[in-house]
């Protein structure tokens, strides 16, 4: 143990060196910055252990190494097959290691165990794998232009890539970045979220065994108002790849005008669910009742506004209450029969509180939950799973992103009322249909301003189609081929063949 690792043993038992320090240049450092955080477990309370957190210097010796490794042969000249083979051996050792990720992060996040071992580390080692797979087939075109020219592309990495993520999916959101990020050839400074700065941190060594140089990976935990704020504004920089808040991504946005960076934006959600009379009310309220309460709805496209048509408006009420309460269990994380663990954190679970309170007062009917949810010991950020119905549109919950278990429910008459009201909405990430005809479906999904429309799904992530949002949700994609569009840039080179002036 040194003074950058500390040995824990997790609430499951499970043993392991958790690493402290900043990642930069494939070692271990404190920050100049002389800043820490210390980490809670939110399902107990309990402080787990306190990591380096970087300042404005530390971002400068970060960026610093990322430009170096990016003009080093040992980066810059290797081509698609070798980085092909680092991704490919990273995502073999995170399998490797997936049962001690899922265990960081479900001590660090509170999502349950279960949720953290076969969805989120699932991800993870497919979406490197997945980006692995491309990083051999990147290439541009010949364009034919007659006979006295050769045009042709080139795509070429975009250099220094700051990456800014969340703490809702910590692993999966690193993964989503670095995968594309590094396949293409770029160098990376990322910034874990200061609430789950664990499980990266553990990601790093694996990222050391796998070949990758010195300095193409540099990890920095911190704060957003200091080390964010210093990667959206370093002048050495060449993109900023964000997801979180809206109001933060607009933050964003400005600072990464200094150098004009490329930017990707992730950010927030009120993603509506509706659900026509002729649609199968049971599998409807499954899929609401997963796309809203899944990892304690901390998601950006929870489908958080469900409209009812009124012909089903009563029993769809019926049958998601009844699915919430059989499929919702709340409680300890690690227990097998966990559906539901606490919030992220005390924040967290106060912000969800007082939209209930404004639900309260604003006159919907809280139809379920709307409290907090106290297990044997009285402690941790647990939350009752909340329903409100006869939620009209100009309440505040119906308006905002809640970012919990908390969904509003309202009902409509017509297919063009409900397009309508779904699209009044500063936010355009996520969206659901169900119908069982098949022409509506297809119809309606044209019609929603969204980045993702499910038909008879809610929430179906794959790391093979794009991700991303429209409006204030967003701009660019994440995933698929369309996340190489994100880290690269067309070069145009044109060949004079014999044009004589
Ligand atoms: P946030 O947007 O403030 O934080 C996300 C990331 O941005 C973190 O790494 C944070 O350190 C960083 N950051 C914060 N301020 C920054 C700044 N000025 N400059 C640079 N980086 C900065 O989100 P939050 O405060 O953790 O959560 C608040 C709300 O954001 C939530 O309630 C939820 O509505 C939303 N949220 C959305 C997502 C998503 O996936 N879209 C994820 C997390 C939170």
């Amino acid at each position: 143990m040194s003074d950058l690792s500390v040995e824990l043993t997790a609430p499951n038992g499970r043993k392991y060196t958790q690493p402290t320090g900043l990642f930069i240049n494939n070692e271990w450092v404190k920050a100049k910055s002389g800043e820490t955080i210390t980490t809670v477990n939110p399902a107990d309370e309990k402080e787990i252990t306190t990591v380096q957190a970087a300042g404005p210097e530390d971002v400068d010796i970060a960026v610093a190494a990322a430009r170096k490794a990016f003009k080093d042969p040992s980066w810059k000249d290797i081509g698609g097959r070798a980085r092909a083979d680092m991704l490919f051996k990273l995502s073999a050792l995170i399998d490797e290691h997936k049962e001690t990720l899922a265990t960081i992060e479900t001590w660090d996040n509170g999502k349950p165990y279960s949720v953290a071992l076969n969805d989120d580390l699932g991800e993870v080692v497919y979406c490197i794998k997945y980006y692995a797979g491309w990083a051999d087939k990147i290439h541009g075109q010949v364009v034919d232009t007659g006979p006295t020219k050769l045009a042709y592309t080139l795509r070429e990495p975009l250099g220094v890539c700051g990456q800014i993520i969340p703490w809702n999916f910590p692993l999966s959101m690193a993964a989503w970045k670095l995968g594309p990020a590094l396949a293409c050839g770029n160098t990376v400074v990322l910034k874990p979220a200061e609430q789950t700065p664990l499980s990266i941190l553990y990601l790093a060594n694996l990222i050391v065994e796998a070949g990758f140089p010195p300095g193409v990976v540099n990890i920095l935990n911190g704060y957003g108002r200091s080390a964010g704020a210093a990667i959206a504004q370093h002048l050495d920089i060449d993109k900023i790849a964000f997801t979180g808040s809206t109001a933060t991504g607009k933050e964003i946005m400005k600072m990464a005008a200094v150098n004009m960076k490329n930017i990707t934006l992730e950010t927030g959600g009120k993603s509506p669910l509706l659900i026509f009379d002729d649609a199968d009310i049971e599998q409807a309220a499954k899929w609401a009742q997963v796309g809203i309460m899944y990892n304690q709805g901390q998601v950006c496209t929870a489908t958080s506004r469900i409209l009812v048509q009124e012909g089903v408006y009563e029993k769809f009420i019926e049958v998601f209450k009844e699915c919430v309460a059989t499929v919702s269990k709340v409680g300890d994380p690690f227990a097998d029969e966990t559906f539901q663990g606490p919030q992220v954190t005390k924040a967290q679970y106060e912000r969800v509180l007082s939209y209930v309170e404004s639900g309260t007062s604003e006159g919907a009917t809280l139809a379920a939950g709307g409290c907090p949810y106290k297990d044997v010991n009285g402690k941790g950020f647990f939350i009752s799973p909340t329903i409100f119905t006869d939620v009209k549109d100009n309440m505040k919950i119906y308006r905002e992103e809640v970012f919990g278990p908390f969904v509003v429910i309202s009902s409509f008459q017509t297919e063009e009322e409900a397009v309508t009201r779904a699209n009044d909405t500063t936010y355009g990430l996520g969206s659901a249909v169900f119908t069982k005809d098949i022409v509506k479906g297809h119809r309606v999904a044209r019609n929603i301003e969204a980045g993702m429309v499910w038909i008879n799904s809610s929430n179906d992530s794959d790391v093979r189609i794009p991700f991303g949002g429209v409006k204030q949700s967003g701009i660019g994609r994440e995933l698929g081929e369309a996340a190489l569009e994100s880290y690269t840039n067309k070069k145009s080179i044109h060949v004079n063949l014999g044009t004589v002036l």
